[in-house]
C-alpha cells in the first residue's frame, strides 16, 4: 500500500456528501481519497481555507533562512542566539557540531517585485544588510549553502481567530502552521507542529482501539473520527492560542516598526501572562 508520496501539491478539496470522503484534487490531475484529513501543509494552506480559518495575516518583514556547514566543525554553544542591530534580527541555532542554522529578519519595504527571488541575489542582500554584524555571523552568512537559501514573508494567525470558532470540518481539521502560524520568535513552530501530533495520534487512536460486543476491534467511523478530532482540538486549544499570543507579541517587539503604546501593551501583557520567559519551552504534551 502507498503510504507516503513525494512532490503532491493539493490544489484544491471537498468533501464527497454520500460517504463523507475527503477528496484532494492534485496538480497532476489525480485524486485522493482520505477518510481523514489533517491539513499540515503550512502557513499558506489550503486545508485550512476548506476548513473556513480566517486567512493569516502579513507582518511587515521577511525573513532569510539558511544552512552553513562547517568541514571543522563550527565550535558555537549549543544554543539558540538571537542578535538584533539596526532593523535586522539574526537567529543562529546550531543542528549538529558542524552544521548551522540560521535566519536573517528585514523589513518587507520594498515592493514584491523589487525582494530577491534567486539564491545568489537572497545570499548577496543578506551579506549586504548583515556588513555590520560580528565576525562569525558574517562569516556563516557569506559561507552559507546556496541550495538552502529561502526568503519568506512572516506571517501570522491573529491570536483573537484562534480563541473561538471551528477548526473543523465533516472530517478535516489542520495541525502545525496549517492551524497556528509561528514566525521565528520563540523558536517553538517545530515543537508545537510535534506536540500537535501527538495529541492528534493518541485521540485517533483510542477511538481505533474502540471495540465492538464481541471483542473485535471496529473501524474507525466517521463520526468516530469527528469525536477524536474534537478532542484533539479541545485540548491543544489553551496552548496554541497562548503561543501563538506570545509569537504574535514578541513580533511586534522584534521586528514590527510599533507605536510605543503597542511596544508598552506588548510588554506589559507578556509581564503579566507571560511572567516565567521559557515556560512556553516547558510544555508537556503527554504521552503518544
Ligand atoms: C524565518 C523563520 C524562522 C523560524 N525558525 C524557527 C526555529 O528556529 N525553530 C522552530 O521551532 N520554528 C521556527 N520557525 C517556525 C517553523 O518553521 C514552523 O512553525 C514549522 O515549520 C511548522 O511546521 P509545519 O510542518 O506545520 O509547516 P511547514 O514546515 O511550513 O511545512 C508545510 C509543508 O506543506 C507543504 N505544502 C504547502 N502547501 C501544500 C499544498 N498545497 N500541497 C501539498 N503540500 C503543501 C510545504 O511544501 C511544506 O513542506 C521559523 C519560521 C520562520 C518563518
Amino acid at each position: 500500500m502507498e503510504t507516503i508520496r513525494f512532490g503532491c501539491q493539493v490544489v484544491s478539496m471537498n468533501v464527497e456528501s454520500s460517504t463523507s470522503y475527503a477528496m484532494l484534487q492534485l496538480h497532476d490531475g489525480s485524486l485522493i481519497k482520505a477518510k481523514v484529513l489533517i491539513g499540515c501543509d503550512g502557513a499558506n494552506s489550503v486545508i485550512a481555507d476548506y476548513i473556513g480559518l480566517k486567512p493569516t495575516r502579513p507582518f511587515t518583514s521577511c525573513a532569510v533562512r539558511g544552512l552553513t556547514f562547517y568541514p571543522n566543525g563550527h565550535g558555537f554553544a549549543p544554543e539558540f542566539l538571537r542578535v538584533r542591530k539596526d532593523k535586522y534580527l539574526v537567529g543562529r541555532i546550531p543542528i549538529d557540531e558542524k552544521t548551522v542554522y540560521w535566519f536573517v529578519v528585514l523589513q518587507w519595504t520594498q515592493g514584491d517585485a523589487e525582494m530577491p527571488k534567486d539564491s545568489v541575489s537572497i545570499r548577496q542582500m543578506t551579506i549586504d544588510i548583515t556588513a555590520g554584524f560580528s565576525k562569525d555571523i558574517v562569516d556563516m552568512i557569506e559561507k552559507s549553502d546556496l541550495s538552502s537559501l529561502s526568503l519568506t514573508r512572516l506571517r501570522y494567525r491573529a491570536p483573537w481567530n484562534l480563541l473561538s470558532g471551528n477548526f473543523r470540518r465533516e472530517t478535516v481539521t489542520v495541525a502545525g502552521d496549517a492551524w497556528h502560524v509561528k514566525g521565528p520568535f520563540l523558536g517553538q513552530g517545530g515543537s508545537a507542529a510535534l506536540e500537535d501530533a501527538i495529541v492528534l495520534a493518541r485521540c485517533i487512536s483510542k477511538k481505533i482501539g474502540d471495540v465492538d460486543l464481541n471483542g473485535s476491534r471496529m473501524p474507525l467511523s466517521a463520526q468516530k473520527a469527528i469525536e477524536a478530532l474534537d478532542e484533539y482540538l479541545k485540548e491543544r486549544r489553551q496552548r496554541v492560542v497562548l503561543s501563538s499570543l506570545l509569537t504574535y507579541l514578541r513580533g511586534l517587539l522584534l521586528v514590527e516598526d510599533s507605536s510605543i503604546l503597542v511596544r508598552f501593551l506588548s510588554i506589559l501583557i507578556i509581564s503579566v501572562m507571560f511572567r516565567d520567559p521559557s515556560s512556553h519551552t516547558r510544555y508537556d504534551c503527554g504521552k503518544l
